[in-house]
């Protein structure tokens, strides 16, 4: 099984999740692809962490949802890595910029998990967005750390080997691509699409309702 990963660690390891900034988490995640929703996005690929700009107001789009009650999950195909073209530990970096710059522009903007896929399309990931890999692990792994950040609790299952999934219907997916659509249908959430230049912020008023 080709896994997702997590920057800097074991896709298992301990997670602690950043506190939510107004209530008790309601079991909402809003799985979020990365360009093209949060930060600008590139036909060459976002590669350095100077090329790392945000798109307008995403961060209070951000900040928005986690203020509404969701856990926040980023979930980015991430081919360079596997391609050969750069390092799971420059993505780290990348990262790292891009959540300093929104927790800049929100306070409340962070990011509870980020998950990637470092494969390339000829693999066949199941991590690999139009896949569902991603947000399946997504879930998982933040239902555990709400819980138990040590994880030990933690028996990750993907596919038809997962069998008791929750509701996700409180859930969203947002992405700029077929292949984000693709994944939430296949994972069973509601898939929103945005436009690539205007990312999520185009978007938040139909997932909260306009009352944020
Ligand atoms: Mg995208």
């Amino acid at each position: 099984m080709l896994i997702p990963h997590r920057d800097d660690v074991e896709l298992t390891s301990p997670l602690q999740l950043p506190q939510l900034p107004n209530e008790a988490w309601n079991g909402s995640i809003a799985y979020l692809d990365r360009d093209g929703v949060i930060i600008a996005g590139s036909e060459n690929y976002v590669n350095t962490v100077d090329e790392v700009v945000l798109l307008p107001d995403s961060a209070k789009s951000v900040g928005d949802l986690r203020r509404a009650g969701y856990r926040i999950c980023v979930v980015t195909n991430q081919s360079p890595i596997n391609r050969g073209l750069w390092s799971s530990s420059n993505l780290s970096m990348i990262h790292d910029r891009m959540g300093q710059l929104l927790l800049q522009n929100d306070g409340d903007a962070h990011l509870d998990l980020i998950l990637h896929s470092p494969y390339a399309p000829w693999e066949g990931a199941w991590a690999r967005k139009p896949f569902p890999g991603m947000l399946e692990a997504g879930r998982q792994l933040i239902d555990v750390a709400s819980s138990d950040p040590s994880m030990r609790e933690l028996d990750l299952k993907f596919g038809d080997d997962w069998t008791d999934r929750p509701d996700e219907s409180a859930s969203v997916m947002v992405g700029d691509r077929g292949v984000d659509m693709s994944a939430a249908t296949r994972f069973g959430v509601v898939g929103i699409l945005c436009d690539s230049d205007t990312g999520i912020s185009g978007v938040i008023d139909s997932i909260l309702g306009g009352s944020h």
